[in-house]
């Protein structure tokens, strides 16, 4: 029983034009529930169009995406964005936090746009910084905060609306070793708490390495290793 399916995906931006460039020739995936996968990629492969697709946010020229066994082919663009919010977390290499808000607020709000009550998002919230070791600085907004501990932050975001798929784009691609070590681990360890499925793109093979497989982003198509 997978939490996600990706079948023959192909992408191609600008086309028809002279520019057309084909990023996904012929993409298949299945990801099992808690399955923990790296996704490994030259720099402009296509692993970011890859993510965007598999997490709703962007769709395929050609193939199927089935997402907690929900096919999402045809679905207009509000069904979209419901499935996307209820079943998908993204995790960037930049934090994305809202600068104006304390770190505390920015994990309620995506909970505020699912209509959870205020006092039930700021409880779950406190528990997710709690877990990742950043509730002593809820109160704080990003730019006080650490490198880490805004990933962190982004992290608990991503989690807020309890998502059954992580998707991740690098996401300790901009912090030094022993940062990006504390960042990987407190998202392994809340991953395989919550049984959580998670697509994690990295250039950081010793971390791909620790994930249940790996795959390989390559013309088009993924490889099985990281070769
Ligand atoms: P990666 O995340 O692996 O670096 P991307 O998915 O961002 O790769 O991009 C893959 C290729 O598609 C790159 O050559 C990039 O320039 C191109 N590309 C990405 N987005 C667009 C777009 N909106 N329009 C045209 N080309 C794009
Ligand atoms: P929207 O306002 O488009 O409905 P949401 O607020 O539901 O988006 O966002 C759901 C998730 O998708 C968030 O984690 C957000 O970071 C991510 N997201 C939304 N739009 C984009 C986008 N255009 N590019 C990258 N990520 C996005």
């Amino acid at each position: 029983d997978a939490m996600l399916v990706l079948e023959g995906i192909a992408k191609s931006y600008n086309r028809g034009k002279p520019s057309e460039v084909t990023v996904l020739r012929d993409v298949s995936l299945t990801l099992g529930r808690g399955e923990v996968v790296a996704l490994v990629a030259p720099s402009g492969a296509g692993k970011s169009t890859l993510l965007h697709i598999a997490g709703l946010l962007d769709t395929a020229d050609a193939g199927r995406v089935v997402l907690n066994g929900r096919d999402m082919d045809g679905l207009g663009d509000r069904a979209r964005t419901a499935a996307r919010r209820q079943e998908v977390g993204f995790i960037y290499q930049f934090h994305h936090l809202l600068p104006e808000f304390s770190a505390l607020e920015n994990v309620i709000l995506p909970q505020r746009a699912n209509a959870v009550p205020q006092a039930e998002a700021e409880t779950r919230a406190r528990d997710l910084l709690d877990r990742v070791g950043v509730g002593p600085r809820a109160g704080h907004r990003p730019a006080a905060l650490s490198g880490g501990e805004q990933q962190r932050v982004a992290f608990c975001r991503a989690m807020a609306n309890a998502p059954g798929l992580l998707l991740a784009d690098e996401p300790t691609g901009n912090l030094d070793p022993a940062t990006s070590e504390q960042v990987f681990g407190a998202l392994m360890a809340m991953v395989r708490e919550t049984g959580l499925s998670a697509l994690i793109a990295t250039h950081n093979m010793e971390l791909a390495a620790r994930m249940d497989r790996a795959l390989r982003l390559d013309q088009g198509r993924l490889t099985p290793g990281i070769g």
